[in-house]
């Protein structure tokens, strides 16, 4: 596959849960393959949405894909099972750091590649590369998940989906709940797997400072929109696009919002 060819392809995507409320209502983007391409946006831009579709999970959540498409390698990811997508390559961590928090580390580990149908013979080579990327996991491997920290659980939740030997791996929120430190320490590592294995990623984050710090590209998306894209060292210098869509937003003199695509437009979203 050649290095730019384009591996997940989500064209202007609308969905909506309990058959009324409207998540989103046109998103598009596009990940190649092994980049880091950073899904950006406030509280309930749509973030979550857009990935627990990507993954084929919105089901599971009341939720429903009512326009648009998803392709994965060619693959049409809304009739495609979330099962089938993990075995295709495409694994996600879902926000929250979720763990079997009553399993131990290492057997949350073994779920991954239980998951995927791996060999006895390739879940022990598996493990031994999780570990060597999170040697805190060798350590904790023992311990009962829900009693491992905060940093831990979200290296054991990166870990287990490695276990299922990802060609895209999803991250919604990475961050959440944890402090500065484990955060770069976790995107560090990310950015080592990306750029030693060639795994493509796609995370979605509110903490735009550290995403767009190790992501080649990044899209915004603003209510259920896509709204901006372009390479992050880009988006990295415009204090005025971080401030309108991610959070604080800035005023102009007349009262009125400063609007980033009034004043020099990066490459609007499909
Ligand atoms: P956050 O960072 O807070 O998770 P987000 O960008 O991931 O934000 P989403 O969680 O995708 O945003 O939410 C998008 C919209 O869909 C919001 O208006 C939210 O209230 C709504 N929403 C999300 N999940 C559900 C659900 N299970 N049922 C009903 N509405 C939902």
């Amino acid at each position: 596959m050649a290095q730019d060819e384009i591996q997940l392809v989500v064209d202007r995507l609308e969905a909506i849960y309990n058959h009324s409320i409207v998540a989103l209502h046109g998103v598009s983007l596009t990940v190649r393959r092994g980049e880091i391409l950073a899904l950006l946006g406030a509280n309930g831009a749509g973030k979550s949405t857009t990935l627990k579709a990507i993954s084929n999970l919105l089901q599971a959540e009341r939720g429903q894909i009512t326009g648009g498409s998803i392709l994965f390698e060619g693959l049409d990811v809304s009739r495609t099972s979330p099962a089938e997508l993990v075995r295709r390559g495409l694994v996600q961590v879902l926000e929250g750091r979720h763990c079997f928090r009553s399993l131990n580390v290492e057997e949350n580990l073994v779920t991954g590649g239980i998951g995927r149908g791996s060999s006895r013979a390739e879940i022990t080579s598996d493990l031994e590369r999780v570990y060597a990327l999170f040697p805190r996991l060798r350590e904790k491997r023992k311990e009962i998940s829900g009693l491992t920290s905060g940093g831990e659980q979200q290296m054991t939740a990166i870990g287990r989906a490695l276990m299922s030997r990802p060609r895209l791996l999803v991250l919604d929120e990475p961050s959440m709940g944890l402090a500065p430190l484990i955060v770069r320490d976790i995107f560090r590592k990310l950015k080592s797997l990306n750029q030693s294995e060639g795994l493509s990623i796609l995370v979605a984050e509110q903490n735009s400072t550290v995403a767009l710090q190790y992501a080649d590209r990044a899209t915004v998306l603003e209510n259920g929109v896509a709204v901006l894209e372009g390479p992050a060292a880009t988006l990295r210098e415009r204090d005025d696009v971080k401030a309108f869509y991610l959070g604080e937003s800035r005023v102009s003199t007349d009262g009125a919002p400063t609007h980033p695509r009034a004043a020099e437009p990066m490459a609007p979203a499909a």
